[in-house]
């Protein structure tokens, strides 16, 4: 049984241009101790998915989906509180922008106190202190070298590492069985971004927590998910395990994104042009007709201005008319 599985989530919005589709019949199957890569490029919709799950969603939203079942249980069927108490102890989420997740006004001590787990078997007057022992613990587990400085300072005094770091320890306080991580290491410096991941893929060997990981970057995404599923435009254009998706991508937008991929091993002369997908996102009140990368699409053709469901080929996922690597009359429909 998968941890969490969504079929066909709609989120519409309500704007000052009228409703837009933000992300349309997507789904997702994450299962236990998976790491999986959500890529895609700003407004591609891959937070508004994390939001979803997290069940956090905006005023504006209109939301439509036909399953949504998180270990087991209906997620849809639930009430508010039940989502509150799934999302602060088995669901947590890391996201992008550290600081402004953070209050300015409390100290960093107290809001990470806040958030540790109480041992419910201790007496009341040793649970404070057990906490305190708790944070400590999982400060210095997320790479703080001096926890007292930052345990009294407040977050407007430190570093967006130093804050990612904060809330990566509040996000794994209470041993969630799913982190999603949303560009965790956004404006970070290289070293801590690979401390950052390594830190995550070592709590997914060894506590088994489910990782669901956002990232613009295909490089990133592909050192440390098993799995990927694409995203454009609010759509998922293709999903599957990362080496086969690296090696034999099917759709049109996942083979240009690994086309511009610098090669290192054949470095250009001076000046050489990079290559790139021609044009660019299409805004969400001016979608074309049909596929929605058609209009950037190397491939299309005039089959392309129907919209391309979800097609299904042993553990791909994949939607496009005419994808490369196999033969289409090979595959079953999934939507
Ligand atoms: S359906 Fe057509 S336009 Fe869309 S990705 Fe496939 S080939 Fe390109």
């Amino acid at each position: 049984m998968p941890l969490l599985d969504i079929r066909n989530l709609t989120i519409e919005l309500d704007t000052p241009y009228g409703r837009v589709k933000a992300l349309e019949k997507v789904s997702l199957t994450l299962n236990a101790g998976e790491v999986h890569g959500l890529l895609g490029e700003s407004g591609s919709g891959r937070t508004l998915l994390a939001r979803a799950i997290m069940g956090i969603p905006e005023a504006n939203w209109s939301v439509t989906v036909d399953r949504m079942m998180w270990d087991g249980k209906n997620l849809l069927e639930m009430t508010a509180k039940q989502r509150r108490q799934i999302m602060g102890s088995e669901i947590a989420m890391i996201f992008q922008d550290p600081s402004a997740s953070l209050d300015p006004a409390i100290t960093i001590g107290s809001q990470l106190l806040e958030a540790m787990p109480s041992n419910k078997q201790l007496p009341f007057w040793r649970r404070r202190g057990s906490r305190k022992l708790e944070m400590q613990k999982w400060l210095h587990k997320v790479g703080v070298k001096d926890p007292e400085r930052l345990i009294h300072s407040y977050a407007w005094e430190l570093s967006e590492g130093e804050c990612q770091k904060v809330m990566i320890a509040m996000a794994l306080a209470n041993k969630p069985k799913l982190l999603i991580a949303d560009e965790p290491t956004n404006l970070m410096e290289v070293s801590t971004q690979a401390q950052i991941y390594r830190l995550l893929s070592k709590l997914n060997q060894i506590q088994n927590v489910s990782i669901l990981l956002i990232s613009h970057e295909i490089e990133t995404l592909s050192q440390w998910c098993g799995r990927l599923t694409v995203f454009y435009s609010g759509q998922v254009m293709e999903s599957g395990t990362t080496d086969e998706l690296l090696s034999k991508p099917l759709h049109p937008y996942t083979k240009a994104m690994l086309e511009c991929l610098p090669d290192y091993d054949n470095p250009q002369s001076h000046k050489t042009i990079m290559p790139t997908l021609a044009g660019s996102a299409p805004p969400l009140q001016h979608l074309p007709i049909g596929c929605r990368l058609g209009p950037r699409c190397p491939q299309a053709q005039k089959q392309c201005v129907n919209q391309p469901n979800l097609h299904h080929l042993r553990d791909r996922y994949y939607a496009c008319h005419f994808p490369y690597n196999i033969e289409p009359e090979n595959d079953d429909s999934a939507a």
